[in-house]
């Protein structure tokens, strides 16, 4: 396996990173998966500008976005597989423990993995910790991500497979690696941005192509909602079929099949959207 590090690719046993990269001893890093089916990589564009915008947000160096092109392409050709998620890692790079960011520059990596195709629905379970929508870090995907990880971990108890987070006023936020959307009455909602969600990709090409409108929706809109369902890089459109103890039987319902069948397309003849 060939990964990207210092300007090339590596034999990923043979790379290295730092004990003293910020990312590492703080979290002070930004990262993003993109999708690769059959060596090309999806939507890449709209990862980049997140890329740039997440790195912004943390106040990192801006990132040379033609070297991390050229990275995720070198990183597909040299491993090829059917369905791969590239993983680009930024950080704030080396800096001696204890002080501020140093002035050594930033550490990109860019990685693959194999992945595969999720299963038409899952259950999901919401819990107790908020996001914090007026946080420093919101709606920026940084590489402090322990607390997802916390609640992934609670989600896989329950046999569930997505953790939801409501955000501190109490509104329906996000999952910890996916947007989530609700139907009601025939219509689809998602929760805006301001809710502290992350600007999701799938999200937003959902969104357009579904005509989904941005709701700020209560948590416990996922008591009532006739359907219920995720979008992710990796997911792409996931229909719900169980939120905590409730089962929506027939999942995916109607609007939701629609919904899968109108990103499969769309994504399908257009690789950067
Ligand atoms: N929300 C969070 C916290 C995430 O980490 C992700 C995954 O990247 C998403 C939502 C879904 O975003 P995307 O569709 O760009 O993968």
């Amino acid at each position: 396996m060939k990964i990207w590090l210092d300007g090339g690719l590596q034999d990923i046993e043979a790379a290295r990173v730092s004990v003293l990269d910020h990312g590492l001893t703080v979290g002070d890093g930004v990262f993003e998966t993109v999708k690769a089916v059959d060596g090309r990589p999806f939507a890449l564009t709209r990862h980049l500008d997140r890329l740039a915008r997440s790195a912004r947000g943390l106040g990192l160096p801006e990132p040379d976005l033609d070297e991390v092109r050229r990275a995720c392409a070198a990183v597909v050709d040299a491993n090829p597989m059917a369905l791969g998620r590239l993983r680009i890692t930024y950080t704030g790079g080396v800096s001696p423990l204890g002080s501020d960011r140093g002035d050594h520059g930033a550490t990109l990596v860019v990685a693959l993995g194999e992945t595969s195709r999720r299963p038409d629905s899952t259950a999901v379970i919401t819990v107790p910790w908020t996001r914090n929508e007026r946080g420093a870090l919101a709606g920026l995907k940084t590489t402090s991500y322990a607390e997802n990880v916390v609640a992934l971990a609670r989600a896989h108890e329950q046999g569930a497979s997505e953790a939801l987070f409501a955000n501190t006023v109490g509104q329906l936020c996000e999952g910890t690696g996916s947007n989530v959307f609700v139907v009601l009455d025939g219509e689809i909602h998602t929760p805006p941005v301001a809710s502290g969600c992350l600007a999701g990709i799938t999200r937003a090409l959902t969104a357009h192509w579904t005509g989904a409108r941005e709701t700020d929706l209560p948590l416990d809109v996922l008591e009532r909602a006739d359907e219920v369902f995720l979008t992710s890089t990796l997911r792409d459109v996931q229909a719900v079929h169980r939120v905590d103890s409730r089962e929506l039987p027939g999942a995916p319902g109607p609007v939701t099949a629609k919904a899968m069948r109108v990103f499969e397309e769309r994504a399908g003849n257009d690789l950067d959207p």
